[in-house]
């Protein structure tokens, strides 16, 4: 990217962004890693979700939590990984007031999976463009350490260490990255296979997935001196931290500064970055192998049964759809967004098999519904399910009730739970598809309406859409309005 213009001189220095992430995620299990708290700890009460083991007491041993490993598998072998024969676990040791125990258990020399990608998906309008391949240089487990509040009314500082223990996958890109909106991007992309694989729920928002972020500027292809942000706890303030971050680099390098490789936290209140003070190098945490547990083989019997688990990933499920549906780019990326969604979908598919107007009804009429009961994990199979969806759209394809109707029963068959059949059974919605009973209709709608009448008739046509209207209303909504029109149209002329 070429530098602007600075002062009387203009700078024609190519610079290249290169950003790599550390990525935390809270895995989806019962309790901690390696014990039997509970690991579900969001809103409870401060303190209430430890034992000896995850507080570090002196002869509590840790048990590691089989469960764990198997979601951090899952996610290595979506990600390509490779997974060594065993790991192992070391304890890193500094001292915060969060972290009890004085270490926390991590893996440092020998994780759990090397290695592996993902192909970033780069969207160009709205349609699917090229993929761009971020390489991953790790992926292991390790506990999280707990919490510090704040009370800035008494000025004191209470630790909650509910979170100590919880079980975390760190993953480490590659500095594959070329700009803020990638990283974003990435994020987005990792979330939604984590969430596929139900290996967390990556709720950004309880911090179940986290980001620190390093960036540099390499200038005509010489690496540049890095720096970090730590803690970035959303898509945006990943975006934004990098694109300050970069901003202030670029600033420094144009007026002939170095930059300094230092620590920052971002601060979205002001828009910047601003320094934290510095943790340990990596020799200060004075890795060793935990005494308290043994070395983590993971055989070729248990790689393979974990495999089968693997469900289709969005990747190869868009491809699909691409192919045996024929939906738009738009359709399927609004669609295959939550895997339940997605699922949802093609079941109703079975059922009804014309995938466009199934993507139609979805995208509106389905995602406004979940969309007010603003729900954070749809699961429209629970209040609707796909059998009376289908039924929904047979009816108004069999011309049994309209298309308007059609969406009222939709939404009351999702409220109630009662099926389409029944209310329109009891609510009598079936259409009027006899022509002599539209035909008296609309002569009373012509007795009525004496000046609309004499209007339309002395060549103004548009009339016509407000007698349409009365003859609707009469049917209380029932007609095809296309035949509607045909019948009044034909009194009329009488
Ligand atoms: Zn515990």
């Amino acid at each position: 990217m070429p530098f602007g213009k600075v002062g009387p001189y203009t700078f024609s220095m190519q610079t290249e962004t290169v950003i790599g992430l550390e990525i935390h995620v809270q895995l989806a299990t019962r309790t901690k890693l390696f014990c039997g708290c509970s690991a579900d700890y969001f809103g409870a009460p401060p303190n209430s979700h430890c034992c000896p083991v995850c507080l570090g007491m002196p002869g509590a041993l840790p048990v590691l939590n089989e469960r764990a490993v198997e979601l951090a598998l899952l996610a290595a072998l979506a990600l390509g990984c490779e997974i060594p024969p065993y790991s192992r676990f070391d304890r890193k040791q500094y001292f915060y007031p969060d972290l009890p125990k004085g270490y926390q258990i991590s893996q440092y020399e020998a994780p759990i999976a090397r290695g592996g990608h993902l192909d970033l998906e780069l969207e160009r309008e709205g349609k699917d463009g090229p993929t761009k391949r971020v390489r991953l240089r790790r992926l292991h487990l390790e506990e999280d350490a707990g919490k510090l509040l704040h009370d800035p009314a008494t000025g004191r500082t209470l630790v909650d260490l509910n979170r100590c223990g919880v079980p975390l996958i760190e993953i480490v890109t590659e500095p594959d990255i070329g700009s803020p909106e990638e990283a974003a991007q990435f994020l987005k992309q990792l979330r939604q296979i984590l969430r596929y694989l139900g290996v967390s729920n990556c709720d950004m928002e309880k911090g179940e997935l986290r980001c620190d972020a390093n960036i540099s500027l390499s200038i005509s292809g010489k690496p540049g001196t890095k720096t970090e942000i730590k803690n970035l706890n959303s898509f945006k303030a990943v975006e934004e931290a990098l694109r300050a971050e970069a901003e202030r680099q670029r600033a420094l390098l144009e007026r002939g500064e170095r930059v300094v490789q230092q620590t920052f936290g971002w601060n979205p209140d002001k828009g910047r970055v601003e320094p934290q003070r510095t943790k340990e190098e990596a020799e200060d945490y004075r890795y060793f192998p935990d005494p308290d547990l043994v070395p983590l083989v993971v055989d070729e019997g248990w790689r393979q049964k974990l495999k089968a688990q693997l469900p289709e990933l969005p990747h190869e499920k868009r491809a699909r759809w691409k192919r045996e549906y024929g939906l738009p780019d738009y359709d399927i990326r609004v669609l295959t967004e939550e895997r339940t969604i997605a699922e949802y979908f093609e079941k109703v598919v079975a059922l009804y098999p014309k995938p466009k107007d199934v993507s139609n009804w979805m995208m509106t009429e389905l995602l406004r519904l979940l969309g007010e009961e603003a729900q954070t994990e749809p699961e429209p199979g629970l209040r609707l399910p796909p059998e009376h969806f289908a039924e929904v759209l047979k009816m108004v394809e069999a011309g049994t009730i309209n298309r308007n109707t059609g969406k009222d029963v939709l939404e009351e068959t999702y409220r109630t739970g009662k099926s389409p059949r029944q209310i329109v059974e009891e609510r009598g919605l079936a259409q009027i598809t006899d022509e002599a009973e539209l035909a008296r209709l609309a002569d009373e709608v012509i007795a009525e309406q004496p000046e609309a009448v004499a209007n339309f008739r002395s060549g103004n046509e548009k009339t016509l859409g407000f007698l349409v209207g009365q003859l609707m209303a009469k049917t209380r909504g029932r007609a095809d309005p296309k035949l509607a029109a045909r019948v009044l149209r034909e009194r009329l002329s009488q």
